[in-house]
């Protein structure tokens, strides 16, 4: 079986606990307005353009994106850093993208790990089929699940889906008792406003398990990516997310989780 990746990272250290490696797959059911990772969105290859500065010239070429790879080939390369998951008390993270989009492969990887003893978390945004979600919770030891917007017409307009799948996916995982983090996008204007904080304030004190919140702020280093991929992006302001801010809305989780972090 084969699943479409885009990417393979060594050393992770933002896509759950201690060193990892982050196994990015290609395709996405949502279309976020903000969406800082244009090219993990279409579950096909694609191409963008590479530029690169020597002395006062730009030279630029054209760069496949997205690899057709199989489990065996995958956990080839996952096994050769185990020394440093033990050491570090890390292991694999699938991201994407959402990974649930290639529900068997996913599952496929993860138990390949499992069965090498490799600590597991898939990074989701939670759009899947109830059965693809049982499917891998299983192999699954840890959630990082994004929460953006409560309102159902809100979500509709920002991401392109509702959110009624994304909220009863959550209740599966949480009665399944496997530890989530839930991650929160601080978009200006668009998930930071104080109606949108506190109802998904109430989602989150309202469910079992949550061990840790992730702000992740803004910031306006995927524009450039758009523009090399000839696409526009959706929402773009230049600066980043206000750091203050941040803190504020740190502060108002403050007793929603055991654990807040801003930038995960
Ligand atoms: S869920 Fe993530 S990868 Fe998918 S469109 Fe939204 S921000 Fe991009």
């Amino acid at each position: 079986m084969l699943g479409l990746i885009f990417d393979i990272r060594s050393f992770s250290v933002h896509d759950g606990p201690g060193i990892r490696q982050t196994v990015f797959l290609k395709g996405c059911p949502l279309r976020c307005a903000w969406c800082h990772n244009p090219e993990s969105q279409k579950n096909e290859t694609e191409t963008i353009r590479k530029n690169k500065k020597i002395g006062n010239k730009v030279f630029s070429s054209v760069e496949k994106v997205g690899k057709w790879m199989g489990v065996d080939e995958v956990m080839k390369i996952v096994k050769k850093d185990i020394p440093f998951y033990e050491e570090s008390g890390g292991g694999v993270t699938l991201s994407g993208g959402e990974p649930m989009m290639q529900g068997e492969f996913a599952g496929s990887l993860l138990n390949a790990c499992k069965n090498e003893n490799i600590h597991t978390t898939i990074d989701t945004c939670g759009y899947a089929e109830p059965q693809v979600l049982e499917s891998i919770l299983p192999f699954t030891d840890l959630f990082l699940y994004d929460l953006k917007i409560a309102d159902e017409q809100k979500h509709t307009q920002y991401t392109g889906v509702g959110n009624q799948l994304i909220l009863s996916n959550l209740k599966i995982i949480s009665k399944n008792n496997k530890p989530i983090i839930i991650r929160i996008p601080l978009i200006p204007d668009i998930t930071d406003n104080i109606a949108n904080l506190e109802a998904l304030r109430n989602i989150i004190e309202s469910t079992p398990g949550i061990i840790r919140i992730d702000l992740l702020p803004y910031h306006s280093s995927a524009y450039n990516k758009y523009e090399r991929m000839g696409r526009i992006p959706v929402y773009s302001v230049s600066e980043n997310y206000d750091s203050q801010k941040a803190a504020e809305i740190k502060d108002f989780f403050n007793n929603s989780a055991p654990f807040i972090s801003i930038g995960g």
